[in-house]
């Protein structure tokens, strides 16, 4: 519990009325999307930078934790306290500021929703591409802190490829303004792809201006549906030496395809061994042609079928497979732990089969699917959490999914992030090196660890 009289001082920089202390408060704010939880000592919702900076000041001189947090959509524990402390939620800080069409970028405060920042530029014709599948209800400031993807980042990249300014508050309540619009910057450290990614760890951040690019004008989406794993693997990459970069290349495998058909009934080919789910996208007569071209390659590599939408409802319908996993995995066991290991895309059917291999050897069901097209692979492990037993087992094979995805030349998050649940393998991916370098920038940016203390290393 913070002493009242941090509290008085915390509640005069908010108005009390935003300073959350009571236990029902605590528990809504002590969980992310995971299974984790753990409760806060406070909440604060500041309602602009000048309140974070002056939180942050207090904080620091009092050697308070603060865990900054947006939606709590992360899958990693990052936004989940470790040991007390205050959450800092930026959910007050969601206005768009600014969308200057001729420069094409936009700039918006950190808790502004994705997908609502999405549809207004829409509205100009314009395009944010990175779209993890959580935009409905997570933030600009989640997915700049986690440097989130998703199944766009094939062709448009990922949350970083679009920042061009940070505004950030650091550990001491200093504010720092770095970028700008200049397409072109290279005057002193990137401190922007710094914070990129830092996870709460290095600052606060506040404001962001995001590259747009022109709205494509139409799409087309296909369902290639393949007997052989290796098939549609082999498919992924001859579609890309064809010369055809699709918007998204996402793979379910037979576990996946399994799952969604137990819950749903869709009609999906159970005996297949994958199914991919391609979009072209770009004018209309080059996402027809690019579609044709797709359709192709699969057929010619063993898909025994390729279903193409002939209009956004059957476009729909055709997702509606992919979109299904999360809610069918729910129905199946009480917990699972979604992993996001990212390998080179030519290891993708190796590190399938050695998925399979951990399901079988450590008696977990392992469903699989993720975006094929970058090698980011989502194993998902169902279990229950009750059983201590099955606990066990559930962190055996963690260990061994990092292992072999470091082994195939690959890494442990491809766009969760490390949080707390990745914490322990770090060292395994990046080595002893690289930690003490990123532990050598937290300690010169935050010398009393008080920002998301426990997080990603200790
Ligand atoms: C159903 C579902 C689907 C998902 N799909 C994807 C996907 O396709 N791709 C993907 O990449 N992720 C995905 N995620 C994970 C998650 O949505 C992303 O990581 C997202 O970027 C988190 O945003 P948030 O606002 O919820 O952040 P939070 O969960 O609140 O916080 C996440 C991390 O960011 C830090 N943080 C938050 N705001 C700030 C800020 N303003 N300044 C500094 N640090 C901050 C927190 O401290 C924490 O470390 C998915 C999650 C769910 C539940």
């Amino acid at each position: 519990m913070l002493s009242e009289s941090i509290q008085s001082e915390l509640g005069e920089i908010v108005g009390n009325e935003h300073l959350l202390t009571s236990p029902e408060a605590l528990i809504c704010y002590s969980y992310d999307g995971t299974f984790h939880e753990s409760l806060p000592e406070a909440v604060i919702l500041p309602a602009d930078t000048a309140e974070i900076a002056q939180v942050l000041e207090l904080c620091n001189r009092q050697r308070i934790p603060v865990i900054p947090r947006g939606m709590a959509s992360g899958l990693a524990a990052a936004t989940v306290p470790v040991d007390g402390g205050l959450i800092l939620n930026t959910v007050r800080l969601n206005r768009l500021l600014e969308i200057d069409k001729a420069n094409m970028m936009a700039t918006v405060q950190a808790g502004i929703i994705t997908s609502d920042l999405q549809l207004e530029v829409e509205k100009l014709g314009l395009f944010y591409p990175p779209d993890p599948s959580s935009v409905r209800h997570s933030t600009i400031g989640g997915n700049i802190a986690c440097n989130a993807g998703g199944p766009r980042c094939l062709k448009y990249g990922i949350t970083g490829d679009y920042v061009m300014a940070l505004e950030v508050v650091l550990a001491d309540g200093r504010i720092l303004r770095t970028g700008g619009k200049a397409i072109k910057n290279v005057t002193g450290y990137d401190l922007v792809s710094l914070f990129t990614g830092s996870e709460g760890t290095l600052g606060v951040i506040t404001e962001a201006t995001l590259k747009l690019i022109a709205l494509p004008e139409a799409k087309r989406t296909a369902q290639a549906i393949f007997p052989r794993l290796e098939d549609a693997s082999k498919s992924v990459n001859a579609v890309l030496w064809g010369g055809i970069v699709p918007a998204t290349l996402e793979l379910m495998d037979e576990t996946a395809i399994n799952a969604v058909e137990d819950y749903m009934q869709l009609g999906l080919p159970r005996d297949a061994e994958a199914i991919l789910i391609i979009e072209t996208d770009g004018d209309p007569a080059d996402a027809a042609r690019d579609m044709d071209v797709v359709a192709r390659i699969c057929s010619e590599g063993g898909a025994s079928e390729v279903r193409i939408a002939k209009t956004p409802a059957e476009s729909d319908e055709l997702w509606r497979a992919r979109r299904s996993i999360s809610g069918s995995l729910g129905r199946k066991r009480p917990n699972k732990l979604g992993e996001d290991i990212s390998v080179p895309r030519s290891a993708i059917p190796d590190t399938i089969r050695g998925i399979k291999e951990i399901s079988q050897n450590r008696n977990l069901p392992i469903v699989i699917f993720g975006h094929a097209g970058d090698g980011n692979l989502h194993p998902n492990i169902l279990f229950d959490k009750n059983d201590p037993e099955e606990w066990q087992r559930v962190q055996a094979a963690v260990a061994d999914l990092f292992g072999l995805a470091v082994a195939v030349g690959g890494t442990l998050s491809g766009e969760h992030g490390v949080g707390t649940l990745k914490k322990p393998f770090l060292e395994s991916d990046v080595g002893p090196v690289a930690i003490d370098v990123m532990r050598s920038v937290r300690h010169a940016l935050d010398p009393h660890g008080i920002l998301n203390p426990g997080k990603i290393f200790d």
